[in-house]
C-alpha cells in the first residue's frame, strides 16, 4: 500500500478529508450493520434531535505505526465502553461495543494509506460519534441515531520540544454537579468555548476548572485530567464525579504503579494542596501528558518547583514509558495494544 504524499513531520492538528468512514443507521429500535462510504458529508433532517436539542456524544483515540511497522491503536475497548456509559446517560442506544471496535479497525484500515510512519511523530486521529438524526420538536430522546467514524491524520502534538503550560483557574464552571461532566458529550464543550476564548484573550493555555458546587477541589482542564506528584515522589490524580474518566489518565496510573514502582493516590484534590505539589501534567490522547509550570489564580502565582522551561523528572518518565509502550518499544500490558494491520 503506497502512503499518501504528505509531510507528515509538519501536519497541524486540524481536519483533512480520507477516504472512507463508517456510518451505521438506528431505526425502527435497532442498529443496522453499517458500512464504509467514501461521502464525507451528513444529511440530516432540519429538525434532527442533534440541531434542536444536542444529542451528541464522541470519542477520540489515535492510530499510528509502532517500530516494527505494524499499524496499531491503543486500548479502543476503553472508547467503546466509555462511549456506552455517555449513550446511556444521554438516552441514545449504545452502540454494541464490540461493532465499536470493529468499526475503527475497518475504517483505519481503509484508510491506511493516511496512517503516518513510525517516528514522524505524526498520528492518525480517529473520531467516533453518535447523533440524534430522527426529527424531535417536543423535547424528548429522537427515534433514530446516527453513529459514524472518520479519521484524519495529525501532527505531532508538541512542535519544536515540550514546553510547560500556564493555566488559569477559570471563572465559570464546565459541569453542574450531577451533571454530564462524566460524559463525553458536545454539549460539555460548547459551554466551555466562551471560558477558552476568555483564557486565551488573557494569555493563559488552559483553563483550570474547580468542583461546580465548592470551588475548592481541583476538576480538570475541560480536555485533559490533572496529575500531580507529591514531592516525595507519589501520584495524585483529582476524584469527582464530574470530571471526564481519561483513558489516558488511568494509564498512566498503571504504569507509574506497575513500571515504576509509584505509590498512586485517586481522591478529592483540594486547590489550596496544589501549591505544595512538585509537578503537574495534563492527562489526554493527543498529548499523553502535557506539563503544567504555573497556574493562576486571580493574584495568586503557583510556579510548581519544575518551573517552565523541562517537563518535570516524573512527568517525563510517565511519558516516555507510555509512548515507548505504545510505539512497541517497551512491552504493554495484555490488551492495550490493538494491531490493524
Ligand atoms: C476526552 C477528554 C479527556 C481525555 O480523555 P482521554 O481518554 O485520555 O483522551 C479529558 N477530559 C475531557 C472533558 C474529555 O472530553
Amino acid at each position: 500500500m503506497e502512503k499518501k504524499d504528505l509531510d507528515w513531520g509538519n501536519l497541524g492538528f486540524g481536519y483533512m478529508t480520507t477516504d472512507y468512514r463508517f456510518v451505521a443507521n438506528y431505526k425502527d429500535g435497532k442498529w443496522e450493520k453499517g458500512e464504509l462510504i467514501t461521502d464525507p458529508n451528513v444529511t440530516i433532517n432540519e429538525c434532527a434531535g442533534i440541531l434542536q436539542y444536542c444529542q451528541e456524544i464522541f470519542e477520540g483515540l489515535k492510530a499510528y505505526t509502532t517500530k516494527d511497522g505494524d499499524i496499531v491503536c491503543f486500548r479502543p475497548d476503553m472508547n467503546a465502553e466509555r462511549m456506552y456509559d455517555s449513550a446511556k446517560r444521554l438516552e441514545m442506544p449504545p452502540f454494541p461495543k464490540e461493532e465499536f471496535v470493529n468499526a475503527i479497525v475497518e475504517t483505519v484500515k481503509a484508510n491506511a494509506a493516511w496512517v503516518p510512519p513510525y517516528g514522524s511523530g505524526a498520528t492518525l486521529y480517529i473520531r467516533p460519534y453518535m447523533f440524534a438524526s430522527g426529527p424531535v420538536i417536543g423535547v424528548k430522546p429522537a427515534d433514530e441515531y446516527q453513529f459514524r467514524v472518520f479519521c484524519t491524520p495529525v501532527g505531532p502534538y508538541f512542535k519544536g520540544g515540550i514546553k510547560p503550560l500556564t493555566l488559569c483557574v477559570s471563572q465559570f464552571d464546565r459541569a453542574a454537579p450531577r451533571g454530564t461532566g462524566h460524559i463525553k458529550a458536545g454539549l460539555n464543550y460548547a459551554m466551555s468555548l466562551h471560558a477558552h476564548s476568555v483564557a486565551h484573550a488573557n494569555g493563559f493555555d488552559e483553563n483550570m476548572f474547580l468542583d461546580p458546587a465548592t470551588r475548592t477541589y481541583v476538576e480538570e482542564t475541560g480536555g485533559a485530567n490533572f496529575l500531580f506528584v507529591t514531592k516525595d515522589g507519589e501520584i495524585v490524580t483529582p476524584k469527582s464525579d464530574s470530571i471526564l474518566p481519561s483513558i489516558t489518565r488511568r494509564s498512566l496510573i498503571y504504569v507509574a504503579e506497575h513500571y515504576l514502582g509509584l505509590k498512586v493516590s485517586h481522591r478529592p484534590v483540594k486547590f489550596e494542596e496544589i501549591k505544595d505539589f512538585a509537578e503537574c501534567g495534563l492527562c489526554g490522547t493527543a498529548a499523553v501528558i502535557s506539563p503544567v509550570g504555573r497556574v493562576v489564580n486571580g493574584d495568586e502565582v503557583i510556579t510548581f518547583p519544575s518551573g517552565m522551561e523541562e517537563p518535570g523528572e516524573i512527568t517525563k518518565k510517565l511519558l516516555d514509558t507510555l509512548t515507548g509502550i505504545q510505539q512497541g518499544r517497551i512491552e504493554a500490558p495484555e490488551g492495550w495494544i490493538k494491531k490493524i494491520l
